[in-house]
């Protein structure tokens, strides 16, 4: 047995307290108390691939958006410009100016979906860098080790991500995998001491319902303090992302959060919430506003579209953003099509307000006993036009 820590019986330093509970759904409106400040959940994390969220300054994500958590990848840190040199240059949080929360991933999904000559076995991963062809290996302990370096609040366990679709056996060897090097990332998480830092599990197991509860039931038995639902948005129907994560869901801790990795459009939100998740990320909002697609609560606006050419109208107008309060659909068409930078900026203030919204939306409807019909509103969102 580990020694017990002050929070909840787990291991590392992140809190979370439940503080209303939708009693229809099951939809949670928590605090996750961290060592950089506390999050309101739900939460949906902004993305910061490469230590930024990109097109936007810290100070805009703090003051304009208030975003209390973001997001970096491991996998692209470790490669450039190296964890021991953020390390060396006061962690992620002095390296990219940021003194709120910071969750990294595990490295695993970036290995499986953008590096070459993957050799998987129970120690770990080879893979080739993206950059310039080395050879790397990834393993439990030293993805650990690259998140401890980086200085995250939230590291993630090594996980096999399996494209889709795959057979039930090769799913099912996949979850004895990653059970495994969650086994050992944890084992050596602990020996660690204590840490500014908490570790969390990501349950595996493909589009299979018995291996995503298998999963999370030997996850379980970790008393980390929190879990992850990984492995999905791989090209699955949506539909059935969201059953794995039902599947999953009701066998993880009630008082720990949950975060599903990788989703999701707007209109998906709630339904997530819905399902007792807490915490999301994705890059759809910061991607889409750069390619000019912006989510408004009437549905999608393409910039590019000629209607929009002498529109003054802000892109959303019942937004408060930054970009919505002083520009008009016309300036924002035109600093897309001439290729400004401006444009990206703008845009993905705007987007990141839409989701962050929306979650705050969502939070104040669960304390207020009436998140059923706001759930209901938000997902009813039209997929194009206005
Ligand atoms: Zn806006």
């Amino acid at each position: 047995m580990q020694p017990a820590s002050p929070y909840n019986g787990g291991v590392g330093s992140v809190r979370f307290e439940v503080v209303a509970q939708c009693p229809v759904t099951g939809a949670r409106a928590g605090l996750l108390h961290t060592p950089h400040g506390v999050v309101e959940t739900p939460v949906f994390m902004p993305v910061g691939t490469q230590a930024t969220v990109k097109g936007l300054t810290p100070r805009e994500l703090a003051e304009d958006l208030d975003a209390k958590i973001l997001l970096a990848n491991t996998y692209h840190l470790y490669l450039r410009p190296g964890h021991e040199t953020i390390r060396r240059l006061g962690g992620l949080h002095g390296f990219m100016h940021w003194d709120r929360a910071i969750l990294t991933d595990s490295g695993g999904f970036q290995v499986f979906s953008l590096s070459s000559l993957r050799k998987v076995t129970d120690d770990g991963v080879l893979f080739r860098s993206h950059l310039d062809g080395d050879e790397h290996l990834f393993t439990p302990a030293s993805t650990v080790d690259v998140q401890l370096a980086l200085g995250s609040d939230i590291l993630m366990a090594l996980d096999e991500c399996l494209e889709y679709p795959v057979s039930h056996e090769t799913a099912r060897q996949s979850v004895r995998r990653t059970v495994s090097w969650a086994r050992a990332a944890f084992e050596h998480f602990r020996r660690q001491g204590e840490t500014a830092s908490s570790l969390f599990p990501i349950v595996q197991g493909s589009m299979f319902t018995d291996l995503r509860r298998e999963c999370a039931a030997r996850l379980v038995e970790l008393e980390a303090d929190g879990h992850a639902i990984g492995g999905l948005s791989v090209g699955e129907p949506r539909a059935l992302s969201l059953e794995m994560v039902e599947a999953a869901v009701p066998l993880l801790p009630r008082d720990r959060p949950r975060y599903v990795m990788g989703v999701g459009l707007p209109e998906e939100l709630a339904e997530y919430v819905a399902r007792g998740v807490d915490m999301m990320d994705c890059v759809m909002p910061s991607r889409n506003a750069r390619n000019g697609c912006l989510f408004t609560s009437r549905g999608r606006v393409v910039i590019k579209q000629a209607r929009y050419k002498e529109d003054a109208a802000p892109v959303d107008d019942h937004c408060g953003c930054y970009t919505c309060r002083h520009f008009s659909r016309a300036y924002l068409r035109h600093l897309f099509l001439a290729g400004e930078i401006l444009f990206a900026t703008l845009a993905t203030l705007h987007n990141l307000r839409r989701y962050l919204d929306i979650m705050r939306e969502l939070r104040q409807a669960i304390i207020l006993g009436a998140f059923p019909e706001s759930a209901r509103r938000l997902c009813a969102l039209p997929g194009e036009g206005k």
